[in-house]
């Protein structure tokens, strides 16, 4: 396929996330000029947002907004409170937030945004400043027909709250649907909070049923006991799946017996930690990967299963719902090892969905019911899982070739509407 822009020079992860992009172009039917404009964000927002600390010092935190593309409709992307963010990782995030959107097919672009901050240094109060000063920053930029922010690593309801409240503070008039994500008391969707977890488990569920698996015999290991992997946990062991592994940020217990999820839900929730006790063993975050276990769920940070250790999972499903959680050389691994890996774009979809409805909800002035929002999710994520995997079988596609081949196709329909060079140059 040839090209005809010249991407900005990109660092790793973002580099990373266009290769890849550009290698699923091939089973696609996008147009090489479509493409073209997928090559890089349109905007990027860099901010400093000053903080008065409690001790009355002045720190000054950076901050980036990406917005990837918008072709589809609003930029849609979580915001991300991490000592590691930078420019390269809220840019790739960003595509994969375009990429994810058009997989299931919901009327959203792709952004994303990220302050560089501990917030487990920071007190409530000062995470409040923060959470305001940011949105003061990428006021100009954001609206719900525009730019359409929600929660991602360590940001929550709460943070959004903040956020919503500041913007309307700022425009002076309620916008709830400017953020998504937000608490139900001020116009949140019930069943947002559990809906990315959950969007994985309705994927689990339909391979379920292709293999005929008996849940009490199926072992699953989770790397990330945060909103993704717990709500995902949750479901499992409550069908009866053997949660044997969970870990967070401090390392993983490991018990073959099963864990008792909601006990360990609760720990963390009350304790901050994960629960100890003679029957579970500690293990570290790289250990878990490997573990004997027939589903993993790396459900934290990028780049967690590499060249280096993607030979010895053990998991036959490889289920993603941590953004980019395997690299480009790990994919071609367990792909040739026959590991059927669902990728982050279908996998942790269900937010974004659940967030598309909270923005209808928050436009409409109505509110469904939990029931509501569990049934249109689980058809998005049905119908989704199905058109991905109807793209894999002809030419043994893996399944994150076969999404991002029919996200490709979707994103160059939208880009490509207006007319392409062919509809512009041929001669009668
Ligand atoms: P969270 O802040 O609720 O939880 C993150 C979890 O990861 C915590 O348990 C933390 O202890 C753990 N963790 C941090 N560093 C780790 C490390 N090095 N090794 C192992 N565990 C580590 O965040 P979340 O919302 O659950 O997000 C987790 C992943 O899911 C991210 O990749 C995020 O982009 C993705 N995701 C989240 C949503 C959402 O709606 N929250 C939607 C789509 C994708």
């Amino acid at each position: 396929m040839t090209t005809t822009f010249d991407p900005i020079p990109a660092t790793d992860l973002f580099q990373r996330a266009l290769d890849r992009m550009l290698a699923a172009a091939k089973h696609s039917k996008i147009d090489p000029e479509a493409l073209d404009r997928l090559r890089a964000p349109r905007t990027i927002l860099q901010v400093s947002v000053p903080v008065r600390m409690d001790d009355g010092s002045l720190r000054i935190f950076r901050g980036y907004r990406v917005q990837h593309d918008d072709s589809r409709g609003p930029f849609k992307g979580g915001i991300r409170y991490h000592p590691q963010v930078d420019l390269a990782e809220v840019k790739a995030l960003a595509l994969w937030m375009a990429i994810k959107c058009a997989v299931v097919d919901i009327p959203f672009g792709g952004a994303k945004g990220g302050v560089e901050v501990d917030p487990k240094r920071l007190s409530p109060r000062e995470l409040e400043r923060l959470s305001r000063g940011f949105i003061r920053a990428i006021a100009d930029v954001i609206g719900p027909d525009r730019d359409v922010p929600a929660p991602d690593v360590y940001t929550n309801a709460r943070t959004m709250a903040w956020m919503a409240d500041e913007y309307a503070l700022i425009t002076r008039k309620l916008q709830p649907g400017v953020i998504t994500g937000k608490p139900v008391a001020l116009g949140g969707s019930r069943g947002r909070d559990d809906a990315t977890g959950r969007g994985g488990y309705y994927c689990l569920k339909e391979i379920e049923t292709l293999r005929k698996w008996q849940p009490a015999q199926i072992r699953v290991a989770v790397q990330g006991f945060g909103n993704a992997g717990q709500h995902a946990a949750r479901l499992l062991h409550s069908d009866g799946y053997k949660v044997v592994a969970i870990s967070d940020s401090h390392g993983g217990i490991h018990c073959p017996a099963g864990i008792d999820i909601p006990v360990a839900i609760r720990h963390k929730a009350d304790h901050g930690k994960l629960p100890e006790s003679a029957d579970y063993q500690r293990i570290t975050n790289a250990q878990l990967l490997t573990l004997d276990v027939d589903v993993l769920l790396p459900s934290a940070l990028e780049d967690q299963i590499t060249g280096d250790n993607a030979g010895e999972v053990k998991a036959k499903v490889v289920l993603e719902l941590a953004n980019g959680p395997t690299t480009g050389e790990a994919d071609r691994i367990l792909h040739e090892r026959g590991v059927l890996l669902v990728p982050d774009v279908l996998a942790n979809a269900g937010g974004v969905t659940v967030s598309w409805f909270e923005w209808l909800q928050n436009r409409a002035g109505s509110y469904w019911t939990e029931a509501e929002v569990h049934d249109k999710l689980r058809k998005v994520m049905q119908k989704q899982f199905h058109e991905v995997r109807a793209r894999m079988e002809p030419g043994n596609l893996s399944m994150r070739m076969a999404a991002y081949g029919l996200a490709l196709d979707r994103l160059g329909a939208a880009l490509s509407a207006g007319g392409t060079r062919q509809d512009f140059f041929s001669r009668p």
